[in-house]
């Protein structure tokens, strides 16, 4: 019965080690997929899982071509600044706010970070993206909010961060870039994407003046309609 027992253990063991590489996996390709979508500046971008009670995070300061599914950090969500692991694995410096949204947003699963041109551009001026494209509706509400500015690494970007990302799965940072959310990578990949993407319509269609929006009973008539259909990816 013991041996069964043990057996029994040792598969479990066994599926998590392969679920585990292969999240980590998920996330080197995430981050390869940020820089082929053009999303990626350097190492700037950072990308996170839940795993375990924790998080799967990017190393800090590996270049993409670099990065390997051994690197990725795993901390866990109750992790302070004093935690030894830091001595022997450097996490993302972003990693406060990927711990703090992994714990505070039980719907998210994922965290990607970029400083993706545009919408940083938007961020630079402390704008976020009004409802000028029905798409907006896809971060969860009728605008993508601006993070007031904090220093990067910080508990005050993470609160403020955090603060800007209720309610919503995407949050422009001001000065620095964009967080998006998702239940999984791939959607918050996408989502980091369509940020962008609306970022530069909107940029675009400013040369022409302010843009018209659509009114917030428009928008939540699309955000309506997502909830039965889901967004497209
Ligand atoms: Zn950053």
């Amino acid at each position: 019965m013991n041996g069964e027992r043990r057996a029994g253990e040792a598969a479990v063991r066994a599926r998590e080690v392969r679920e585990e590489a292969a999240l980590r996996q998920q996330i080197v390709d995430t981050v390869c997929e940020m820089e082929h979508l053009g999303i990626n500046q350097g190492t700037s971008g950072n990308v996170s899982a839940r795993w375990c009670e924790g998080l799967l995070i990017t190393p800090s300061g590996v270049p993409s071509a670099d990065l390997t599914r051994e690197r990725i950090v795993w901390m866990p969500l109750d992790v302070r600044d004093d935690n030894p692991l830091f001595e022997a694995q450097r996490p993302s410096s972003e990693w406060r706010f990927h711990r703090d949204i992994l714990s505070a947003r039980l719907d998210v699963n994922a965290v990607v970070h970029t400083h993706s041109s545009a919408a940083t551009a938007l961020a630079i001026h402390g704008r976020g993206i009004p409802a000028h494209h029905y798409m907006v509706a896809a971060a969860g509400g009728n605008s993508i909010r601006c993070a007031p500015y904090a220093i990067f690494g910080s508990q005050a970007l993470s609160d403020r961060a955090l603060e800007a990302l209720r309610h919503r799965f995407a949050c422009l940072l001001a000065h620095h870039g964009v967080i998006a959310l998702g239940p999984d990578l791939s959607r918050a990949l996408w989502l980091a994407n369509e940020v962008e993407v609306l970022a530069k319509q909107y940029l675009l269609a400013c040369q022409l003046g302010e843009p018209p929006l659509l009114t917030d009973a428009q928008m939540s008539e699309v955000i309506e309609k997502f909830k039965g259909y889901g967004p497209r990816k």
